[in-house]
């Protein structure tokens, strides 16, 4: 405690008291070197309670230990919200899994640039929150990965999408994939469990992964990865040229295509130096023997492009928005009876 603290100088104080204990200890022949994290929760004595006082004070060391560790932070009210909002969306996403209440899983249909036909579907998780209404992936996933719901959502999503795909007529269906449930030494098993209950054969499923997921610290394939490439499943690289990867370092890796990022794909009609880009991950791919498909084609005119430069597939609000269940499934069925219209 350190009354009549603002909290400029408490945090002096508490920057004093790290650098102290970051002096190393000699133990017999060992050297011992520890460091600490604070957290600094202003309070007033007459005002506030004290287990609220701590609790605050708990919330800012947590973002002391986000922060890096070995650093002091002073309690952040907005922090404590989002805190607050994401301990209660993992609590009504287990209700949610355990019950399936909410959670949909949605299809965004996939195109051959050249034909434009239907040739796959991207699996996307949804859920409808009782109070909160839909939550994106983008709050809700992140929720999931800091737990094992991740597991759970993932299974769901991976089995319900091999079942709705087992009948389809298209040649594949794309699933994204945590680098969470990669770590699980049991999910080729899981994988292979589902293929063989939804009656999918193993090629039809694609797996996407994203470039955090790919190497681990080692800078080595997680076992994971070869193993379902060893059942024959495919895997594309999500969101490439985000991350730090380079085509260079594709060669031997266990890929079978690569997801141009929409950040490339959005402007590239207005924008020459995402054409160039584009260009050259689908020339590099091409020699390596990899597919690509781009993500995000929203106008006419770069699906035209694309198709041009030599993209495979394409996806995109252009072609349609991701649908639920029923909606893919009336779209195939369109689509199917124009094919034979056409023929
Ligand atoms: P993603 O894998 O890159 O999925 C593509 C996202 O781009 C989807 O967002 C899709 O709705 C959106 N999109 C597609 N075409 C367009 C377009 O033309 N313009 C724009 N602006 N956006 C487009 P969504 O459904 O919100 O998903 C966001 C992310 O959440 C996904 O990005 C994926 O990383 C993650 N996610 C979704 N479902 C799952 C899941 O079942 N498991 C895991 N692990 N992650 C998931
Ligand atoms: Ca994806
Ligand atoms: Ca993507």
């Amino acid at each position: 405690l350190a009354p009549g603290f603002d909290t400029t100088r408490a945090k002096a104080l508490a920057d004093a008291a790290i650098d102290a204990l970051r002096a190393p200890i000699d133990a017999g022949d060992a050297r011992v070197f520890i460091e600490g994290s604070i957290g600094i929760a202003p309070f007033s004595a007459l005002r506030d309670d004290r287990i609220e006082v701590m609790r605050k004070a708990d919330v800012a060391l947590y973002q002391a230990k986000a922060a890096g560790r070995a650093c002091a932070s002073v309690y952040d009210g907005a922090l404590d919200a989002a805190l607050r909002r994401r301990g209660t969306l993992a609590a009504d996403l287990r209700a949610a899994l355990e019950t399936g209440d909410g959670i949909a899983v949605h299809y965004q249909p996939i195109y051959d640039a050249a034909t434009h036909r239907i040739v796959a579907v991207e699996a996307l998780a949804r859920w409808h929150h009782p109070t909160f209404g839909d939550i994106p992936p983008s709050e809700f996933i992140p929720v999931a990965e800091a737990s094992p719901l991740i597991t759970m959502l993932g299974a769901h999503v991976l089995e319900t999408a091999c079942r709705a795909a087992a009948a389809w007529p298209i040649e594949v269906v794309a699933v994204n994939v945590s680098p969470v449930q990669l770590r699980d030494r049991d999910f080729a098993h899981t994988v292979a469990e589902i293929l063989a209950r939804t009656g999918l054969a193993p090629h039809r499923l694609e797996i996407e992964i994203t470039e955090s997921a790919w190497l681990d610290p080692r800078g080595t394939e997680p076992e994971t990865l070869v193993e379902l490439h060893a059942l024959g499943v495919h895997i594309a690289l999500d969101d490439f040229g985000t991350g730090f990867s380079s085509l260079g370092r594709l060669s031997n890796a266990v890929f079978d295509r690569i997801k141009i990022d929409q950040s490339f794909v959005r402007h590239i009609i207005e924008r020459s130096d995402d054409v160039a880009i584009v260009r050259a991950v689908v020339d590099l791919a091409t020699a390596k023997g990899l597919k690509t498909t781009a993500e995000g084609v929203e106008t006419a005119e770069a699906a035209t492009l694309l198709a041009l430069v030599g993209c495979d597939w394409l996806q995109g609000y252009w072609f349609s928005r991701p649908l639920p269940y029923a909606g893919m499934a009336q779209l195939l069925h369109e689509h199917v009876q124009s094919e034979l219209i056409d023929a």
